[in-house]
């Protein structure tokens, strides 16, 4: 179905016209001067689509990319250049060295949280090394994806970058194309299908997937600063992150005073939005629901409260939660924090260890020692030490999961080096031709 759209764009590929620094340099400040002109179409959809404000669309949605084309800009050139390498002795004569070739025509599929970003981020970076790609945004966000469809149709020929909107059977019939490579954000289960997709073509894949993310608060942490981290981490697009703190994991001899104060960081940061109807809402009703029966038979600390017309949930902490209950079980993705407490952190690290290596992890404490039992001694995707989120924002940073939470990552080099395959490559002198290499017989160390 979409053999011809594909077969178009792996022509243009071949023509060459994708490969020059220029054209990518070009094309990236065409995308950026697109999303500005544009700027409050997005915002709008975003509204529609998650009742997104306009700081938070911006801050996330929309300010997130110019950075990254930014960064992009400033390091093309040096990325693109093939890298020496050394050349052992056995080589005399040759040099050695790494080309970052295009891959070509990309399949990126995109998930509804961050919509706009999501689908855009990940393309910055399949143009900055050189490809053709196809972006297939999320049906849940329609608004969004009509916008993108919009942008990217405005801005460039389908036969280099082209959207496809829709919903499962479109993702199923472009999974059935043999991209070049495919590049998807979204569930571990989706993840799963892509990659068996995948594996017929025996297409390279990047999956950026989700899982829960521990935040730790240790006995030693600044309590009040760990509560307002976690807070506005946790909170932040209702929950609806795929690296906010999933659950709290809280020395019990500070469990009290650290509720206290997350609840009035709660309070200062999102109650007056909630009140005024400002406060994102879950994408939709099956969504909703799901997140509610969480809170069923649960204690609620703070919050709790919904309105089911508006798919408006508040931010809700649950307390006294067990490994075992329901909410425990999968990754939230909604305004419900979970407080579970430990007696130490060897506890705490088993209890981490019983779920699968989380996309982030956050440890909040003083102490070294502490910070290196979960940072060095836990496998996760990436995170931070007294803070939450804030890994994500910052294009030095690879991006991405570790075992069910994903493969491979991307941002800045990252991205470039996703987007590329790299070649290895020996240039060999015509000079003279050292015998030493035809000679038959075992090959000695010498040799390889
Ligand atoms: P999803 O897996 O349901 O959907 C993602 C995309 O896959 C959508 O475009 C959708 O149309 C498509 N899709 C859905 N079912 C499919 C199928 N059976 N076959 C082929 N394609 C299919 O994910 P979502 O609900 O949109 O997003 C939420 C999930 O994404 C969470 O688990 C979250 O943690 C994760 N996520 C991860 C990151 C990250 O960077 N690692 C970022 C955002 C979200």
């Amino acid at each position: 179905m979409y053999h011809v759209l594909r077969t178009k764009q792996k022509q243009y590929f071949y023509s060459g016209t994708t490969r020059p620094e220029e054209f990518r340099l070009h094309q990236l400040d065409k995308l950026r001067k697109a999303i500005k002109q544009n700027e409050n179409r997005v915002l709008h959809a975003l509204k529609l689509d998650l009742n997104k404000s306009k700081e938070e669309a911006f801050t996330t949605e929309i300010g997130i990319l110019y950075s990254e084309i930014t960064h992009m800009e400033a390091s093309l050139k040096e990325w693109m250049k093939p890298k020496k390498v050394k050349t052992p002795a056995s080589h005399t004569g040759s040099k050695s060295y790494v080309i970052h070739e295009p891959r070509g025509s990309v399949l990126i599929i995109a998930p509804w949280n961050y919509p706009f970003q999501l689908a855009m981020a990940p393309l910055i970076g399949a143009i900055a090394a050189g490809n053709c790609a196809v972006v297939k945004p999320s049906e849940l966000t329609p608004h969004t994806s009509a916008v993108i469809t919009e942008i990217l149709g405005e801005t460039f020929s389908e036969d280099y970058i082209a959207v496809v909107e829709g919903a499962v059977e479109t993702s199923t019939e472009l999974l059935k194309e043999p991209f070049d490579y495919i590049f998807f954000t979204g569930s571990v289960g989706v993840g799963k299908i892509v990659m068996e997709a995948a594996a017929k073509h025996l297409t390279p894949h990047t999956l950026e997937l989700g899982g829960k993310s521990p935040a730790v608060v240790h006995q030693d942490a600044k309590l009040d600063l760990a509560a307002k981290r976690i807070a506005w981490g946790k909170f932040l697009n209702a929950g609806q992150t795929c690296i906010a703190p999933d659950y709290v994991l809280v020395d019990e001899q500070v469990k009290d005073e650290f509720l206290e104060k997350l609840e009035k960081h709660i309070n200062d940061l999102y109650k007056k939005p909630w009140k005024k109807g400002k406060y994102p809402r879950i994408v939709s009703e099956k969504h909703f629901d799901r997140l509610v029966d969480f809170i069923e038979g649960e204690s609620v600390l703070v919050g709790g409260q919904y309105k089911r017309e508006e798919l408006a949930l508040s931010p809700t902490v649950l307390s006294g939660v067990s490994l075992e209950s329901p909410v425990m079980q999968d990754e939230i993705f909604g305004p419900i924090l979970p407080i579970l407490t430990y007696s130490s952190t060897a506890e705490a690290q088993a209890r981490i260890r019983e779920l699968p290596n989380p996309l982030a992890l956050y440890v909040f404490t003083e102490n070294k020692e502490v910070e290196s039992q979960f940072v060095d001694e836990l496998s996760f995707g990436g995170g931070c030490v007294n803070d939450t989120i804030m890994h994500v924002a910052n294009p030095y940073l690879p991006f991405g999961g570790a075992g069910p939470s994903g493969i491979g990552s991307y941002h800045g080099y990252d991205s470039f080096l996703t987007f590329s395959h790299r070649k290895g490559m020996v240039k060999q002198t015509t000079s003279f031709d050292l015998p030493i290499r035809y000679k038959q017989g075992p090959v000695t160390h010498k040799l390889i």
